[in-house]
């Protein structure tokens, strides 16, 4: 026998134990809690998504998932965390359009790749977006806010949930459509940033129309179109953006969940079986369509699915934001 066939049986021994090894550790899962990174503040769409579709998956898993809201640089810092967490199935991550696709053309120094270091689980709901105002803003209709932007720029600011965050790009494009730079203010995720802008401490903010429906319904903010070919169910009075002259602009988030990359097959396999339960329960369904998202078609529900969505989504974003920053 060669030197090299004496290796290669001890080796294929312990690549089988170690396989075998995490089959049964993958029958156990889940033993204990599960944290969910959220990777913007309590009470915005993504915390709203990722609290709504867990509450039900820990019930099918029999274990608790527990929230954790890792803030900071448009949802990069959270999703740098789940990166780098043990590929055990216990740290998971709700993401978006902005933190595993649009966040990619915008940080060069990136800390995590969307496709390298992560296992796509499910996509668990689309988000249509919103052209919202503070409630006092001086505009009407779309129409006249667009003039007023455009002759009052240097006086008003935009709010936003960090370079790369939904909320950010989408505006990005919105300005880049209109030819204007307004001055933006961040803040860790566009429930603060609703706060503000009910507080009339900011001007305007593109934003998911989960964190827009409650208030838009209550009067404490102006909202002017969705950015969707159709106009929302939730929000049947708001014009769509091609109603109200402004077809170029049309945006529409997706929310998803992740994984560290290396995470064993029969996990992921049993989350992704989970978030679909969950997105066929009756209450989910309720909560989320009220919220004005759209949940995910059957044959977008697969891991391959939103494999496919986030090249293609990287792809687009790097152009559609080479375009709107030049
Ligand atoms: N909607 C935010 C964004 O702009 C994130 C959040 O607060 O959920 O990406």
């Amino acid at each position: 026998m060669s030197f090299r066939a004496v290796l290669a049986w001890p080796l294929a021994a312990l690549a089988l134990l170690a396989a075998s090894v995490c089959a049964s550790w993958a029958q156990d899962y889940p033993a204990r809690q599960i944290t969910m990174i959220v990777p913007f503040a309590a009470g915005g769409p993504t915390d709203v998504v990722a609290r709504v579709v867990s509450a039900h998956m820990a019930q099918t898993l029999g274990q608790p998932i527990v929230i954790e809201n890792a803030v900071g640089a448009g949802g990069t810092t959270g999703a740098a965390r789940a990166a780098r967490a043990a590929p055990d199935g216990y740290t998971l991550i709700t993401g978006h359009m902005g933190t595993h696709a649009a966040a990619v053309p915008l940080y060069p120094k990136l800390a995590y790749h969307p496709e390298k270091d992560f296992e796509p689980i499910a996509q668990l709901a689309g988000t249509p977006i919103l052209v919202l105002a503070r409630k006092d803003f001086p505009a009407s209709d779309l129409k006249a806010f667009v003039a007023y932007l455009k002759a009052n720029t240097d006086k008003l600011n935009m709010a936003h949930a960090g370079v790369g965050s939904v909320s950010h790009v989408s505006c990005e494009l919105f300005n880049s459509i209109l030819g204007i730079k307004p001055t933006g203010v961040p803040f860790n995720g566009t429930g603060p940033a609703m706060n503000a802008l009910v507080g009339q401490q900011v001007d305007y903010m593109c934003d998911q129309v989960i964190n827009a429906v409650p208030q838009i319904r209550g009067g404490t903010i102006r909202a002017y179109a969705v950015a969707t070919p159709e106009r929302n169910p939730s929000l049947p009075e708001l014009s769509t953006t091609a109603e109200a002259g402004l077809a170029a602009f049309q945006v529409s988030a997706w929310n998803a969940m992740f994984a560290p990359k290396g995470t064993p097959e029969p996990i992921l396999a049993r989350l992704n079986a989970a978030a679909a339960k969950a997105l066929d329960d009756e209450n989910v369904r309720k909560r989320l369509l009220d919220l004005g998202s759209d949940i995910p078609k059957l044959d977008e529900r697969s891991r391959a699915a939103l494999g496919r969505l986030v090249q293609s989504e990287i792809a687009r974003w790097s152009g559609v934001l080479k375009t709107a920053q030049n």
